[in-house]
């Protein structure tokens, strides 16, 4: 019997770079193999040469992989640095005045900060924390909205070596004393509400309602007065921002590190259960982080780079806060919501600020896709030269239309597959040489060994769909579940006895040696004998020009073991239980053509949204329990909106 994974959707579409991209692009061909010949000569002395290239350090590290207790791998053991130093410090002599962060508030606003400005404040509020007991080690949960006060925080404590670990603005109280409890934090850094879309969301009287139920660890708040709303304050234990930083000068010294020094914890999105508290280093974390900014997105001095991602995710910290500053680069943050106050704003946001690389997720390019091509048409967009995507896989559909209409055709797209757990990208495009095709992640990057096993541990080859594996440690991979070394050992080790990091997705490799994810291991369906991912049938369905997006899940069938039940998305809400039939043979006859009778949905549910965490991934996991027509108990917390669960407890 076959345990591996049938992949049946054919993408056939091919784009190679441009001369004129290839031309200017940091990793070219001959840099890329280059890279390519040292990783597979001398693994650990192609991460270390990178790592002393790259990184300041201010102790030269003399071992640069310790693999003795793996798999809890070690990386330039006795190097010491500091990650906000690197961001920061090194660029002031030359960098002073370049602007380090423009800010567009939900109000549309601007603020810019140079890298000095940047310097006085993560400064002022180290010294801040200091004051406040704060010490190297201490954990300091951040629960901001999406404003430079966030980055200053993360660099702030990273300078004076607490271990930061945000939690999503979004989340509730309950999931807030959670995190809190299980990092022991000593001090909550937060603000006394946000805006979002036109509205004023309150923050503060979450802290206050998850340090009354729980937290006894946290000794002080320290409150950011962003919209200036009323807000409890604890004799005590609560000072507002200003006051904490009041007086504090604008110089600290940053508390030099071992690069093993947890840099901070972040919790996975809980898209399969309860969420992980992911334990990042200082050291190996950095030099992914920067590295991956130089060769995936290819930034160079004068480009403008806006990720979207929110930095409770593990991207706005990679991509936001850590790996751009560590290049001295000029990042933009956006504390509102691409639809406010019109889905033309995230091209609004990269026109007036001459945006040149930028980066989202699939569920918002399927969101705006929804609203046609005239609205980024009337923006200019000519300052783009590169975009990304993050988070799911890419539909093809989706893909094309990024490409074309907000590419201009012209922007090579990198679609990067890495997790909270790989700290940095490992599959994703390097522009300047990589062929790309819609819905692949391409090829793993210089020095990232992965690969595809079937249950037994046995290589793949091309074709067949298995388990994506990692053979060789990296420099940014996580060090432990924080308090938890044998969930680690368990989630990420024990299927394949140490021998493979297990990812928990499934994937193919095609003829080019390309990677293409097919989803999560767990949602893998077994119809009559056959073993599905779920990304196929969802492109298949979204390739249909009435589907916006789709999410296929199995329940259990007598005969063929699992049937498969879709829940859609359409662009026209259908009323008529007549016109939903009739949608309903339509889409089922769709995926029969586009992929084959195997691949036909068994039933299918419309809403007008999917269940998604807060950082907008599916959550199948639920929906599986709809299918079966079980209660839906267990984990919801990170649901974004729970009340979109009811309306697929429609059947038609
Ligand atoms: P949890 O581990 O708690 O279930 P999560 O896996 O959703 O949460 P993240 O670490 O943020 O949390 O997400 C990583 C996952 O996202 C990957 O394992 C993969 O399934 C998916 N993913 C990320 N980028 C891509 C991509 N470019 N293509 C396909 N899938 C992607
Ligand atoms: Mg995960």
């Amino acid at each position: 019997m076959s345990h591996t994974i049938e992949s049946i959707l054919t993408e056939n579409r091919v784009f190679p770079p441009s001369e004129a991209f290839k031309a200017q692009a940091t990793i070219n061909d001959a840099k890329y193999q280059e890279l390519k010949d040292k990783a597979e000569t001398d693994y650990v002395g192609f991460w270390s040469d990178l790592a002393r290239e790259k990184l300041s350090w201010s102790k030269d590290f003399s071992v640069g992989l310790d693999d003795s207790k793996a798999p809890f791998y070690k990386w330039f053991t006795d190097g010491e640095l500091n990650a906000s130093y690197n961001c920061i410090d090194r660029h002031l002599e030359e960098k002073e005045y370049k602007n380090a962060i423009i800010f567009e508030a939900d109000d549309g606003s601007t603020e810019t900060y140079t890298y000095k400005d940047l310097h006085d404040e993560v400064c002022r509020l180290a010294n801040a924390l200091v004051a406040k007991g704060v010490e190297k080690g201490d954990r300091v949960i951040i629960y901001m909205p999406m404003i430079p006060q966030a980055v200053f925080a993360m660099q702030a404590c990273a300078r004076i070596g607490a271990i930061h670990s945000i939690v999503f603005g979004g989340f509730s109280a309950e999931a807030l004393k959670d995190r809190i409890e299980d990092a022991g934090a000593k001090m909550v850094i937060t603000a006394d509400g946000g805006f979002r879309g036109g509205k004023t969301v309150a923050l503060k009287n979450a802290v206050d309602e998850a340090l009354e139920k729980g937290g006894r660890s946290v000794e002080s708040v320290i409150v950011y007065e962003r919209t200036k709303q009323a807000v409890k304050m604890k004799a005590g234990r609560d000072i507002t921002w200003n006051d904490a930083i009041a007086g504090m000068s604008n110089y600290h010294h940053a508390v030099m590190v071992n690069a093993e020094h947890p840099l901070f914890l972040l919790y996975t999105s809980g898209s399969t259960g309860k969420p992980k508290g992911i334990q990042h280093s200082t050291g190996g974390y950095l030099l992914n982080a920067h590295l991956t900014n130089e060769w995936v997105f290819d930034l160079k001095n004068d480009d403008v780079f806006w990720c979207t991602a929110d930095v409770g995710w593990i991207t706005g910290h990679t991509y936001v806060a850590y790996g751009p500053l560590s290049m001295g680069m000029t990042i933009v943050m956006f504390e509102g919501v691409p639809t406010y106050p019109d889905a033309g704003r995230f091209w609004k946001v990269c026109q007036d600020h001459a945006v040149t690389v930028f980066y989202t997720a699939p569920t918002a390019i399927r969101a705006l896709m929804k609203f046609g091509s005239d609205l980024p048409k009337q923006y200019d967009l000519s300052k783009l030269r590169l975009l990304g995507t993050v988070g799911e896989p890419i539909n093809p559909e989706a893909w094309i239309w990024y490409h074309d209409v907000i590419g201009r055709g012209e922007c090579p797209i990198v679609d990067t597959w890495w997790q909270t757990e790989t700290g940095a990208h490992m599959i994703a495009p390097l522009p300047g040489v990589t062929a790309l095709k819609p819905g692949s992640c391409t090829k793993p990057l210089p020095g990232i060994d992965a690969h595809i096993v079937d249950e037994e541990g046995t290589e793949l080859t091309h074709g067949e769909g298995g388990y994506l594996v990692i053979r060789k440690p990296w420099p940014s991979m996580v060090r432990t579940i924080w308090n938890d070394d044998a969930r680690f050992v368990e989630t990420y080790f024990a299927m394949f006895k140490n021998k493979y990091y297990v990812v928990g997705d499934s994937a193919h490799l095609d003829t080019d040696g390309n990677f293409w994810i097919m989803g999560r291991i767990d949602d893998v369906l077994n119809v009559s004998g056959h073993r599905l991912g779920t990304m196929e049938i969802e492109s298949a369905l979204v390739s249909h020009p009435a589907v916006v997006e789709a999410a296929v899940v199995g329940r259990p069938h007598d005969v063929k073991g699992e049937a498969i039940a879709a829940f859609v998305v359409l662009s026209n809400n259908l009323n008529e239980a007549a016109e939903k039939a009739a949608m309903v043979q339509e889409l089922r006859e769709w995926v029969a053509k586009e992929i084959g009778p195997i691949a036909k949905p068994d039933e299918i549910r419309f809403g007008t949204n999917l269940p998604k965490t807060r950082s907008g991934k599916i959550m199948r996991r639920l929906l599986r329990g709809i299918a079966k027509g079980e209660d839906l108990c267990g984990d919801t917390s990170t649901l974004e909106d729970p009340t979109i669960l009811a309306q697929f407890m429609e059947k038609h």
